[in-house]
């Protein structure tokens, strides 16, 4: 093995040790004011309730993300009993009690603003914590004295968007917390809830950030507050949740209201509640594809398995993760698309 190799060997296992330091650290409760440190993993969907119409024996395959530097896609079987699946550490135990009570119980229809919000909520805590892990990381490699010079200066090249994307979520968790508990009524998300006939997949996720380039410095981008009156963040959120239940799917699309994305995957927002069944399947395919928090039933694997259908729906995550890197922007029907293209004709849910 050359000496460059193993230089490089050696530097991969350094920032490959301060990312998994930092995926296990959770930091403090994310509610305002707390000062607990997160004491325990919160679920994405519940297992009881949700995910056991898609896993009543308890088996459920997740969709899995390597590690830093082997970025490999793939599906992993986990059990609905595992500690890890569908989890997340944003909240401390007595927030992560007291803030989702009213969407852990009961049969719901999904069609109240409030627990649309609450779930969206979730899954924005989720992905906040995901981007705030790296953010920590770029930190500790700029940091460290051993860590390479020419490395360092491409994570401080590439740490000024993940700082903005973190921002950007802490600025629309605040809007929804002063939705949620401080009495604000401007209901500034908007929710579509669609029932879909069963298809066993479960997600409750944000997509759509501003992991872009963006020309700005480190520290200017630390100095940059949230919360200061005159903030405007760079991207609009979306959410999607994919709630399985005994015989259909409920599917809710979310936004902010007065985006000026006015397209999901290039389909017009005002178009979305008219689009025919197999249309929104479609939809909700290429989101998926682009998203990273997702997991199947047993036997919707196996279909897919048994169909080779697995292998293209990697190979489309592949094509989404290296189209979106490009930030292409095409004009469609007269009007510029702001988001990443949908993936061709591909439909995860077509059946041969
Ligand atoms: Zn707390």
């Amino acid at each position: 093995m050359s000496k460059k190799g193993s230089y490089s060997k050696q530097q991969d296992a350094l920032s490959e040790k301060f990312f998994s330091a930092e995926k296990k650290f959770g930091g403090q409760c994310r509610y305002p004011g707390c000062h607990q440190n997160v004491d325990m993993r919160s679920h994405i969907l519940q297992e009881r309730g949700i995910l056991n119409h898609i896993a009543p024996d308890g088996n459920f395959i997740e969709f899995t993300v390597g590690g830093l530097h082997h970025p490999e896609h793939r599906f992993e079987r986990t059990g609905v009993n595992a500690t890890k699946m569908f989890t997340f550490r944003g909240l401390c135990g007595t927030h992560d009690n007291a803030l989702f009570e009213e969407i852990e119980n009961g049969e719901y229809e999904f069609l109240n603003y409030r627990q649309q919000l609450l779930f969206s909520y979730r899954a924005l805590l989720n992905e906040l914590s995901k981007a705030e892990v790296v953010v920590r990381f770029h930190r500790k490699l700029i940091d460290c004295s051993n860590y390479d010079l020419s490395r360092k200066k491409r994570t401080q090249s590439m740490a000024p968007r993940w700082i903005l994307a973190a921002k950007d979520l802490y600025y629309y968790k605040h809007l929804m917390e002063q939705e949620l508990w401080f009495g604000d009524h401007n209901q500034r998300f908007e929710f579509h809830r669609r029932v879909l006939p069963k298809i066993d997949i479960a997600t409750s996720a944000v997509f759509g950030g501003a992991i872009r380039p963006v020309a700005i410095t480190y520290l200017q981008a630390q100095a940059i507050n949230p919360l200061h009156i005159g903030f405007t963040p760079l991207s609009q959120p979306r959410f999607i949740h994919l709630i399985p239940r005994a015989t259909d799917l409920v599917s809710i699309v979310g936004y902010v209201k007065h985006s000026s994305q006015r397209k999901i995957k290039g389909v017009l927002i005002s178009e979305i509640e008219e689009l025919p069944d197999e249309n929104f399947r479609k939809l909700i395919s290429d989101i998926v594809v682009s998203i990273q928090t997702w997991g199947i039933s047993e036997s919707l694997y196996e279909t897919w398995e048994h169909q080779g259908t697995i292998t293209t729906i990697l190979d489309a995550i592949e094509s989404f993760v290296t189209g979106s890197q490009q930030l292409i922007s095409l004009p469609t029907n007269g009007q510029t698309a702001t988001d990443t293209e949908p993936i061709g004709t591909f439909n995860m849910f077509d059946t041969p």
